[in-house]
């Protein structure tokens, strides 16, 4: 089956990662992924804009994630992300501006949410939590844990618990007023308008080739100039390092 397959590769990329039981931190996702050479870009574009996109220029692989959008949503996105280079092989894609096949991005946001909530983790938080259904505060439970939007964490459950149809009065929910009345930390249902960029592991990388002589100082300076540095500066500040 179809939907079995992208679960399987979620699975897959988890272990891969270094992810074992338990919720995948943002923080730590981040950094797994810039080890593996991807560049991530968060910037505030607007809360009406576009969620994220996946771009590829030769082997670079960029993911931009919008920042106006609340945190747990901006974590979906990376996976959503993820998921396109992961499956699709795609180039350049802007969510909800790139035309695409609905079915690719339906793909996209099962693998996202497979690999932030696989399916026995999330039975074993609901287990040793007591609460295997639907309802209020399972679901801000999952999504605390699992750091993701309270939405995302209703669908999943949803699915696991085999339930057809979602409560209305869930859907209509406010997260915000139920993380304050919970005692939850609201940062997953709000906007943080991060400005990131993975300059850091960009610069290492380039600094790393110059010293095994894969490329000249001239290359290196102009790779920097590139990203808005200079180069003198930036070698001083790594020789100062070493
Ligand atoms: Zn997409």
């Amino acid at each position: 089956m179809r939907m079995s397959k992208t679960e399987a590769a979620a699975n897959t990329l988890r272990s891969e990662l270094g992810f074992q039981g338990g919720a995948v931190n943002e923080k730590e996702l981040r950094k797994v992924l810039e080890r593996k050479g991807y560049f991530l870009f968060y910037y505030p574009f607007g809360n009406d804009s576009f969620s994220g996109a996946a771009l590829q220029d030769h082997n670079v692989k960029v993911i931009v994630i919008n920042s106006s959008h609340t945190l747990g949503r901006q974590n979906f996105t990376l996976c959503h992300e993820l998921a396109h280079f992961q499956l699709h092989n795609i180039k350049n894609h802007i969510d909800g501006i790139t035309p695409i096949n609905k079915e690719k991005e339906k793909e996209a946001d099962y693998f996202a949410s497979c690999f932030l909530m696989p399916h026995d983790e999330v039975i074993k938080f609901v287990e040793d939590n007591n609460s295997k259904k639907l309802d209020l505060i399972t679901a801000m439970k999952v999504s605390a844990f699992f750091r993701v939007s309270f939405q995302a964490a209703v669908i999943r459950l949803a699915q696991i618990l085999h339930i057809k149809k979602i409560p209305e009065d869930l859907l209509n929910a406010s997260p915000v007023k139920a993380a304050r009345l919970l005692d939850l930390s609201p940062e997953l249902y709000e906007s943080n308008n991060e400005i990131y960029w993975s300059s850091t592991s960009y610069i290492l990388l380039a600094y790393e080739a110059l010293q095994k002589g894969k490329i000249s100082t001239g290359k290196f300076l102009k790779m920097m100039e590139e990203i808005g540095h200079d180069g003198y500066e930036v070698l001083d500040n790594l020789k100062g390092r070493d």
